[in-house]
């Protein structure tokens, strides 16, 4: 059965980029395109999966992270960073934030979906890989 994975990412190539590696393998996707978008579809959708990038206009990643903090009533599911790895400090600033994990851009398909997919129960990462 295929994971819902929300994609929270403000810059156009990235998004594109990961939601097209996670549908390839058989994943379904919700689009947000900054922290409040994010917020809201995490609290009224509920996917199985978060990606967060951390640079964002109207709410950044750490302030969507710290909201949901302090949200005892929120949907639980993993919600990982992904950032640039040139942005030295993130991963260990991520992880202290409450982020469940980091994965570093520029995104690497070859490793991509294997990393999420650890991070998936076991019953959602039957996803076969197509021809990408
Ligand atoms: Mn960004």
């Amino acid at each position: 059965m295929p994971a819902r994975i929300l994609i929270v990412e403000d810059n156009h190539a990235n998004h594109e980029l990961v939601a097209y590696l996670l549908q390839a393998h058989g994943h379904s996707t919700l689009s947000a395109w900054n922290g409040a978008e994010g917020l809201r579809l995490i609290r009224d959708a509920a996917p199985d999966l978060v990606l967060c990038d951390l640079q964002m206009p109207v709410m950044s990643g750490y302030e969507l992270i710290e909201q949901l903090r302090r949200d005892p009533s929120r949907p639980q599911m993993p919600i990982i960073a992904v950032s640039a790895a040139s942005m030295v400090g993130d991963a260990a600033s991520a992880l202290a934030c409450g982020f469940d994990a980091y994965i570093a851009k520029p995104i690497e398909p070859e490793t991509f979906i294997s990393g999420i997919e650890q991070l998936l129960p076991p019953a959602l990462r039957a996803s076969v890989p197509r021809d990408l």
